[in-house]
C-alpha cells in the first residue's frame, strides 16, 4: 500500500513538473488557471532569443543548463501563487495573479533584466542571455488560452522589434492577421560576456 502511495506521489510529480527545469507543465498550468478566482491576472511569454544558436555554438547541455537557469530566474522572480510553466522547448508562461497590466509589463521589463545580468557559467564560461516577452490582460473569468493567444503576439512584436524586450498587447495594433511572411530574422549575436 505504502509503494502504491509513492508510486501515486511520483507519478503525479512528473505530471505536474517539467523534467528538466522543475517548473509547471502546460497541463498543470492549465489546472491552475481554471481554478482563479475574482481576479485580474497577468499572462507571460517568455522565450529565450536565438536559442538555436546557443545549442548550436555551445551545445545540447549548455543548452540545458541555461534552460534551467531560466526556468530558475522565473520561478524566483515570482511570488508563490504564481503560476510558472515550461510550454515547450525553450517557451514559458508565467500567470501573475491580483496583478494589472501596467505592473504586469513591469514585472516582465524585470525579468528581461534579470536575465541579460544572470550569464550562464559553461566550462567556466560566463555566457549571457536574452529573452523577449509578451505580457497581456487575463480579466476576471476571461479565457486563458486567448490570453496567451495575446501575449504571443505581443511577443511576435518583441522579436521582430529587435527582441529583448517586453511588449504588451495592444488590441489597436496587434489584433489582425500576422503579415504573411511573418519569420523573425535572426541578427548576428555573441554570447561571450565582456
Ligand atoms: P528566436 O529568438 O526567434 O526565439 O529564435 P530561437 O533560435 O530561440 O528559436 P527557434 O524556435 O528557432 O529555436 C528554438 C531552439 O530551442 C531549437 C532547439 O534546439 C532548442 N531547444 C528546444 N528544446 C530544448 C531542450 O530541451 N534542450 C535544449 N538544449 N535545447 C532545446
Ligand atoms: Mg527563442
Ligand atoms: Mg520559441
Amino acid at each position: 500500500m505504502q509503494e502504491i502511495h509513492e508510486l501515486a506521489a511520483r507519478l503525479e510529480h512528473e505530471v505536474y513538473h517539467d523534467l528538466l527545469t522543475g517548473v509547471c507543465t502546460r497541463s498543470r498550468f492549465h489546472e491552475c488557471a481554471a481554478e482563479l478566482g475574482d481576479e485580474c491576472s497577468v499572462v507571460i511569454v517568455a522565450d529565450i532569443d536565438h536559442f538555436k544558436s546557443f545549442n548550436d555554438r555551445y551545445g545540447h547541455h549548455a543548452g540545458d543548463l541555461a534552460l534551467r537557469q531560466f526556468a530558475a530566474i522565473l520561478a524566483e522572480n515570482c511570488r508563490s501563487d504564481d503560476i510558472v510553466a515550461r510550454f515547450g522547448g525553450e517557451e514559458f508562461v508565467v500567470l501573475l495573479r491580483d496583478t494589472n497590466l501596467s505592473d504586469g509589463l513591469v514585472a516582465a521589463e524585470r525579468l528581461g533584466r534579470r536575465i541579460r545580468h544572470k550569464p550562464v557559467f559553461v566550462d567556466q564560461q560566463a555566457l549571457s542571455l536574452t529573452a523577449s516577452f509578451g505580457v497581456a490582460i487575463l480579466p476576471p473569468g476571461g479565457n486563458v488560452e486567448v490570453a496567451i493567444q495575446q501575449a504571443d503576439r505581443a511577443l511576435y512584436n518583441a522579436k521582430h522589434e529587435g527582441r529583448d524586450r517586453a511588449y504588451v498587447y495592444d488590441p489597436a495594433r496587434d489584433s489582425g492577421p500576422l503579415p504573411t511572411n511573418a519569420t523573425v530574422e535572426p541578427e548576428s549575436i555573441n554570447n561571450h560576456v565582456s
